[in-house]
């Protein structure tokens, strides 16, 4: 079983487009588990049109809680309370659970024995099944952190479905940027396939992202997304690729279908055979020539 993760340096290239046509190309012709990692903005399941299995609930951090019945109003949590989450009153004080880090200094400082830790739910995951197979996604909720943990959760579930299954190819759609959750979601890929725009910061968001996969000896292809809106600047990448020894997979051109396909809930390659789907299919051979095996494309 290989591991195609699919990134992008920033949200808006089309990485979820890409993520859904490979999902559909692929399952024509291997088994494939899908995982959206983008936990923050799962959009993978407005295309793939999920029917959910089973769902989870997601434990985040913990957070203090002050019991008003024992608090003296002493204020000793307040003063050691380094992220101002201690609000402070006449008779009792209160934490805000959304300023609260889960530091527990409070907890331990309290002559009272007035506060408690109390884990969260921070969030929900799902396993689903979708045309092209089954995918695993979750929702963390607004205001809570901890989505590094929670794309690893998704994507070890998604992998642990693969290897049960036998599956070929487990295929993640990551996170945009280059923070935590993109390592998380990156950690023991066999391959990261790059989303770029030809931008004025699409050279830069490449260089930062492929910095961090490389760093986790991860080997990097790249794709360049409506490259016919800026030939020279996808020049550029293509230049700067070839610099790096990365592989440019393929060059989509900008078409308005792609919209269309999203709006209906399609992957554009089985909404369209324009120019789009062609460029797609194509970056869907060389990726199979790459990452896969001979024998496992033809099982
Ligand atoms: S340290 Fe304990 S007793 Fe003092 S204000 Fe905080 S919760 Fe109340
Ligand atoms: S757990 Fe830490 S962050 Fe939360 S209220 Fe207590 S001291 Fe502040």
């Amino acid at each position: 079983m290989k591991q195609l993760v699919i990134l992008s340096g920033k949200g808006g290239t089309g990485k979820t487009t890409v993520a859904a046509a490979l999902a559909h190309l692929a399952s024509q012709e291997i088994s494939i588990v899908l995982a959206d990692a983008d936990v923050d903005a799962s959009n993978l399941e407005l295309v793939l049109d999920p029917t959910k299995q089973k769902e989870h609930d997601f434990m985040g951090g913990q957070v203090a809680i002050i019991d008003p019945e024992k608090c003296t109003a002493c204020g000793i949590c307040a003063d050691v309370c380094r992220f101002d989450a201690v609000i402070s009153g006449d008779e009792v004080y209160r934490v805000d659970p959304l300023a609260c880090e889960g530091c527990a200094s409070c907890f331990y400082q309290c002559p009272e024995g007035a506060i408690r830790m109390e884990e969260q739910q921070a969030g929900m995951w799902f396993r689903s099944d979708t045309r092209f197979g089954l995918l695993f996604h979750a929702h963390l909720f607004a205001g809570q952190e901890n989505s590094g943990k929670l794309v690893t959760l998704v994507k070890q579930q998604g992998r642990l479905r693969a290897l049960d299954t036998e599956a070929e190819l487990l295929l993640v759609d990551g996170p945009p940027g280059i923070g935590c959750p993109v390592i998380s979601a990156s950690a023991g890929a066999d391959m990261a396939l790059h989303v770029v725009e030809p931008t004025v910061s699409g050279v830069h968001d490449l260089e930062r992202i492929m910095g961090t996969t490389d760093h986790f000896g991860v080997p990097s292809l790249v794709v360049i997304n409506k490259a016919d809106l800026n030939l020279a600047r996808a020049d550029e990448i293509t230049a700067f690729c070839a610099g790096q020894g990365v592989g440019v997979v393929g060059r989509i051109p900008y078409d308005t279908v792609v919209t269309e396909a999203m709006v209906q809930g399609q992957p554009v390659t089985a909404h369209t055979d324009g120019p789009v789907t062609e460029a797609l299919q194509g970056v869907w051979t060389r990726i199979k020539e790459q990452l896969l095996s001979k024998e496992e494309v033809q099982q």
